[in-house]
């Protein structure tokens, strides 16, 4: 038994993210949480909410409400949806809680102490009506390259070039509308990433493990260009982590805050903080330091690609620059995206299937299965309505749900709903046996690898083995002429629905308590020895017919989803 610490990216807080979002963090990391607490392993599992930052206080105006308001609500919205999910964590944070508050002030003093933080003066414009400095996204003029006359400060949504606020014609602030706007000269603290370089790069060297996506990303970040950039880590705003030193003041630095980048990651550990204060554990620090026991964890992050270099680089140079005994990432698993139906996904644009809206449809474990088993591991994925219908149909619903329902009603019309007995297992079972133990151990293989799709295949491929079994020994017809050797065919076979159950469960959870209630036992213990599973519902033990665990969708269904969420969900 091992220790695993697990976190997925956390999601920012403005508003419900689509199945892309999900299938490049969080479901994975749900998956291998899963699969080692199902091996017996010790995991705590983190997530959060990324709360601070101007979208925040963006989508808050939008929505009329005060941004600490809205990000409250907008945490529950985004709990329910996860639980729907079945995401199964340890705890759901908040980086805008008291804790993230204390330790990202502590950070900061002890890098200061380190010799890291600088400060650098920089101009940023000010409107005098709003009374404050405006982020680039709160400025709009007229583009100087093509005259569209609602570019951003940083960039013109029309030729898309890049820009900088002082670039703009006749500029406005998007809070006021006024163009009382001036640029002043404002301090930032800078964080010294580039002498951290150094080490970075020998601490990643050492990761020789680590997928290829991983790595390259990171090896660009800190050679390519200039490399490794300081980094501000301060803003001119209202809504995050004031900067104080620890506890103390940061003369000259009054009114602003930690910029969000900074802070997220570090909701990382305070989320193991937020856990120990909500009563569901007790020790966070055997988790996360080092010195207090959290030698012995692994722990592995869970991303998609864009957020490599945040989590390669950023997040380390915090960690090793503190100098203190931070547990620092054993393993990242990253992602490439998942596209929609010849398209991407827009939050903008409201294209694709948002999570809330996937299981108003259908329930959570159709999309676990496709999701998971069609992930962007080593290359973007694409998800399509057709793909999606005959992911369910036929693995879910042909294969794992026929098994099932065969096999039970079978059992119940020339038997009864119980585990008949009798008969000798021969040639057929020891091969379906053998079979099944290879095919266990490969998925365990792929599933300790992070190999999604590989262990999705071989999952698929046990459930396709006791399909094949029942087409060859055909109970239905043994039964005709020899009665016992049909029931131990069927025993055999209610056994595999139990060990489907708990190999699958990782996977597709709900199908799998709902077949294992089905076949009377609260024995979910893994399958490592083979042989013995296949014999542990012994005759008489009673069962009952599952209902459908899966259903299958429909042309007229899946043409009417394609429409519906081809864009501007309303
Ligand atoms: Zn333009």
């Amino acid at each position: 038994m091992a220790r695993h610490l697990i976190t997925s990216a956390i999601p920012y807080i403005n508003g419900i993210k689509h199945l892309g979002n999900l299938v490049g963090s969080q479901l994975p990391a749900d998956l291998y949480a899963r699969y080692l607490r199902a091996r017996g392993h010790e995991v705590l599992y983190l997530c959060a909410t990324d709360e601070h930052g101007t979208p925040a206080e963006l989508a808050a105006t939008k929505a009329g409400k005060p941004v600490a308001d809205y990000c409250a609500e907008m945490h529950e919205v985004q709990s329910k949806i996860a639980e729907g999910f079945r995401l199964s964590f340890d705890h759901f944070g908040r980086s805008s809680s008291e804790a993230n508050k204390t330790l990202t002030q502590h950070f900061a003093k002890v890098l200061d102490e380190q010799g890291l933080i600088h400060e650098v003066s920089e101009t940023q414009m000010y409107s005098k009506t709003d009374g404050r400095y405006l982020p680039d996204r709160y400025i709009e003029g007229t583009c100087p390259n093509c005259g569209f006359d609602s570019a951003r400060g940083d960039q013109c949504d029309n030729c898309t070039k890049q820009l900088d606020p002082v670039d703009l014609i006749n500029p406005h602030s998007t809070i006021s509308g006024s163009t009382d706007l001036e640029m002043r000269e404002t301090k930032h603290l800078y964080l010294a990433q580039s002498q951290m370089k150094d080490q970075i790069e020998e601490w990643i060297d050492t990761r020789v493990d680590w997928p290829v996506l991983t790595t390259s990303i990171a090896k660009k970040w800190l050679n390519d260009g200039d490399g490794l950039q300081d980094r501000g880590i301060t803003r001119d705003l209202d809504w995050g982590v004031p900067v104080q030193k620890g506890d103390a003041p940061w003369p000259g630095m009054e009114g602003k805050v930690f910029y969000v980048w900074f802070d997220a990651p570090i909701e990382y550990i305070a989320c193991g903080q937020e856990w120990v204060d909500a009563g569901k554990g007790t020790d966070w620090e055997r988790w996360w330091r080092t010195d207090k026991g959290a030698d012995d964890v692994r722990y592995t992050q869970f991303m998609g690609k864009d957020n490599v270099p945040f989590h390669t680089l950023s997040f380390p140079v915090t960690i090793l620059g503190s100098g203190e005994p931070w547990k620092l990432v054993d393993y990242i698993k990253s992602f490439n995206y998942l596209n929609y139906d010849g398209g991407q996904f827009s939050t903008s644009r409201g294209r694709g299937v948002f999570m809330d809206q996937a299981l108003e449809i259908l329930p959570a474990d159709y999309w676990r299965w496709w999701l998971l088993s069609h992930v962007p591991e080593t290359s973007d994925a694409e998800f399509t309505w057709e793909s999606f219908q005959s992911g369910v149909n036929k693995d879910l619903a042909d294969v794992l749900g026929n098994f099932a329902s065969r096999v039970t009603k079978f059992c119940r019309s020339k038997f009864s709903e119980a585990v008949p007995e009798g008969g000798t297992p021969g040639a057929a079972e020891a091969t379906l046996i053998a079979d099944m133990t290879a095919k266990i151990r490969e998925y365990e293989h792929h599933m300790e690898a992070i190999e999604i799709r590989k262990a999705a295949a071989a999952l698929r491929g046990a459930w396709v083995l006791g399909n094949e079994y029942l087409q060859e020994v055909a109970p239905w017809t043994t039964f005709k002429t020899d009665p016992e050797q049909a029931a131990m065919q069927i025993r055999l076979a209610l056994n595999l629905i139990r060990l489907y159950s708990v190999i699958s469960a990782p996977f597709i959870p709900d199908a799998c308590a709902d077949l294992l209630k089905a076949m009377q036992t609260d024995d979910d213990s893994w399958p490592t020895d083979v042989p013995a599973a296949l014999e542990l519902l012994p005759a008489g033990h009673a069962f009952t017919v599952p209902d459908v665990t899966f259903r299958k969708i429909t042309d007229d269904e899946r043409a009417d989803w394609q429409q519906r969420f081809a864009g501007t969900r309303g």
